[in-house]
């Protein structure tokens, strides 16, 4: 019971900073009992996880993932995606003492200064979008937040980290469909978060977006060498477009094995500090999304712990602590309303972007596209194309 265990200690003030080294982990919790009071911490993923372990890790804004899995992609995957987003708001209606739904920076701080958990919805993998945009606009009418590019596959606009391979290891990247869908990003208000993506695909995201791009849950690749952490020079780029990466707790990806400690996660956070700066760092632990958890970080009631261990090292100031524990992210979140902003008062609109179903002919939707079946068909019934006339065949 980190909370009772912290509020159950006398210490009245807090801690001065060179005081914090010699201080004992009962003062040091109620010190980040404090702080985490004044600045809400938040989770870029959901968590092994529930209602009373949030209360106790003192979690203030919690991203509720709705994933589907990549084998749904051209199968259910749209109506499946729908389905999360439902669960996650009849989620947050059922326990109104608890949670309260956030879509924008102003309702996470109400939400915080209520004393309740700000819940905020992000879809993630671009293949739950169906390669539509309209999709798109629909889910973040319904509460979406933040968009992960893609999952462990790719999609007809993005490719995943996971199929990059030896010849073309950087990926394809973004195609003009997928430059569409981070600018509408862009003018919805809704953050692009590059957790999973391909380095060709993160290049492209990065050049453009007009906001700040989030890594939700990834941690540095020069400590534990896998796709899904950041490289030196992205985190370079990531930090100089105003963005954030959020250590995920996966022990494969900050103990590069099975077996992790509290102490690797300190690893990225000071690694990504010393290189992307103070500014661009925070918490994407991954709880309910990771099968191994550092030890002394089994689960979301032991935040306080690791900023209590924080504490001890004066190179962290109370300052800092709070950038990483949620600042850095509203800092981000708000500038991504404020481009969402000056894109409508400068009359962009809705775009209106599409695949062409003919692209999508050698993959696995065209069993199940009425779109593709409809132009095939009426490609068939077109008069011959007159003979040394090149070009796109029909108006599909
Ligand atoms: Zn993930």
């Amino acid at each position: 019971m980190v909370l009772a265990a912290a509020t159950s200690v006398g210490v009245g003030v807090p801690l001065a900073l060179q005081a914090r080294r010699s201080a004992s982990l009962a003062q040091r919790l109620e010190l980040v009992t404090s702080l985490l009071q004044q600045v809400p911490l938040i989770d870029g993923r959901w968590s092994h996880t529930d209602l009373p372990r949030l209360r106790r890790g003192m979690v203030g804004a919690q991203f509720w993932a709705a994933y589907v899995p990549c084998e749904s992609q051209w199968k259910d995957a749209v109506p499946m995606s729908v389905e999360q987003i439902d669960v996650v708001r009849r989620l947050v209606e059922k326990y109104p003492q608890y949670l309260s739904l956030a879509t924008s920076v102003q309702e996470i701080e109400e939400s915080h200064s209520r004393g309740r958990i700000a819940s905020l919805l992000g879809v993630e993998g671009g293949h739950s979008l169906g390669a539509r945009l309209a999709v798109l606009r629909t889910f973040y009418q319904s509460g979406v937040r933040y968009l992960t590019l893609t999952h462990t596959c790719d999609t007809p606009w993005a490719t995943s980290a996971s199929t990059e391979t030896e010849e073309q290891n950087a990926g394809k990247g973004l195609n003009d469909f997928g430059r569409a869908v981070v600018l509408e990003m862009n003018r919805l208000g809704m953050i692009v978060d590059l957790s999973h993506t391909s380095r060709q695909t993160t290049l492209d995201a990065l050049e453009v977006s007009r906001a700040p791009v989030i890594f939700s849950h990834s941690s540095a690749r020069a400590l534990c060498n896998t796709t899904r952490n950041v490289p030196d020079d992205i985190l370079r780029l990531v930090a100089s477009r105003g963005g954030l990466v959020m250590v995920n707790f996966y022990s494969e990806f900050i103990g590069c094995g099975p077996n992790a400690t509290l102490v690797n996660v300190i690893e990225h956070l000071n690694y990504i500090r010393e290189v992307a700066g103070i500014d661009h760092v925070g918490l994407g632990a991954g709880y309910d999304g990771i099968n191994w958890t550092p030890e002394g970080l089994e689960d979301v009631s032991k935040y306080p712990y690791l900023f209590a261990e924080l504490l001890s090292d004066s190179t962290w100031t109370e300052e800092d602590l709070k950038k990483l524990a949620g600042q850095n992210f509203l800092r981000v979140f708000r500038r991504v309303e404020e481009v969402s902003r000056e894109l409508s008062s400068r009359q962009a609109t809705p775009r209106e972007d599409r695949i062409d179903p003919r692209q999508l002919l050698y993959t696995s939707a065209a069993r199940c596209s009425w779109e593709l079946s409809e132009a095939l068909s009426r490609q068939q019934q077109l008069p011959p194309q007159p003979e040394g006339e090149q070009g796109e065949q029909g108006e599909l």
